[in-house]
């Protein structure tokens, strides 16, 4: 599943939490129009690519001291294609060796993202002997972008119509001659250089704004809740959560924001404010959450600065189960 980048997880936590400033609110619409058409064209290629066909999307890796992000992997016959996804909008076009954006010449390459990827793969193969063509793909998403070029590149590049025309015509092809697809571990060899998506040096600490305490509600973004013993239901709204499912939600709120710190209760009291019960808090960390160093005054819990969602995504069927039973109940 691709997840939401952790600066977008950040930047929609904090608007729910404080005022973005100008360039924040610019930083998440691109960052959302951004992941919006990548998961376009995860879903287009699901659509088109035999079900079968070795994926992987959304890769972070760290090879020779150097981290690459890659969009998507696609195995097709003994080709590996390296999409490399750009909401850009505008017009480009690369002549003479240079990008230029609306008339004007570009610092830097389109190209520059996915050749450093491109390399950073093809030596990753080489010291394993893995022997697989890489061939590498941008795709624009934005609709509106006008794309020209004019010098030979060595890459191909589409804009998001023309990808699925361009995919469908490659996978038949293959799918007829080797059904069964060429066994090349690629997979298994790209697993040792996994790292954790990139983060900046420092989170919300050194911010000096207030932000808003409480538990939010997930429907109208307001603070106000008529808390019972089970559950809170929104004044606002009237939207009911197992109070269990809130405060584990809010948790994880504070661990997007506070990314580079562990959990501790007294900081996360201050980030629930008043009116929310320390003890409560203090049982749910220790039910759902990893303990750090048992033997310090404080304790504290390892956070892994995602949101809920992500965080708890293999105990759906828990919280889904709580969500049920606030309603017996009521
Ligand atoms: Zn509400």
């Amino acid at each position: 599943m691709r997840k939401k980048s952790p600066e977008l997880q950040y930047l929609e936590t904090l608007q729910t939490r404080t005022e973005l400033s100008y360039q924040e609110k610019q930083q998440l619409e691109s960052d959302r129009k951004g992941f919006s058409g990548e998961l376009t064209i995860d879903r287009l290629t699901r659509e088109i690519v035999p079900e079968r066909t070795l994926m992987l999307d959304d890769l972070n890796l760290l090879a020779d001291g150097q981290r690459v992000q890659l969009d998507k992997l696609i195995q097709i016959g003994n080709k590996l294609y390296l999409i490399d996804m750009k909401d850009y909008h505008g017009q480009y076009s690369f002549r003479g060796r240079t990008w230029y954006h609306n008339g004007k010449p570009l610092t830097h390459s389109i190209f520059s993202q996915i050749e450093r990827a491109h390399d950073i793969l093809a030596r990753i193969f080489a010291e394993h002997h893995l022997t697989i063509a890489i061939v590498k793909v941008i795709v624009f998403t934005d609709p509106s972008a006008v794309i020209e070029i004019e010098d030979q590149s060595g890459i191909i590049v589409k804009y998001l119509w023309e990808y699925c025309e361009w995919l469908q015509k490659l996978c038949p092809a293959v799918q007829g001659t080797s059904l069964r697809q060429t066994r090349i571990p690629w997979q298994k060899v790209l697993q040792k250089y996994f790292v954790a998506p990139y983060r900046p040096e420092t989170d919300f600490a050194l911010d000096s704004r207030q932000l808003w305490q409480g538990i939010i509600c997930p429907r109208c973004n307001n603070f106000w809740w008529q808390q019972e013993h089970y559950a809170l239901q929104c004044k606002t709204c009237d939207y009911r959560e197992a109070k269990e499912t809130a405060y584990i939600r809010t948790i994880c709120d504070y661990g997007v924001l506070y990314f580079r710190h562990n959990l501790q209760v007294s900081q996360l009291m201050e980030f629930f404010g008043e009116g929310y019960s320390k003890q409560y808090l203090r049982k749910r960390l220790a039910k759902y959450f990893v303990p750090m160093d048992l033997k310090s005054l404080q304790y504290s819990y390892q956070n892994r600065g995602e949101k809920f969602e992500y965080w708890f995504a293999s105990e759906q069927q828990h919280f889904n189960h709580l969500k049920r039973r606030i309603n017996w109940k009521k």
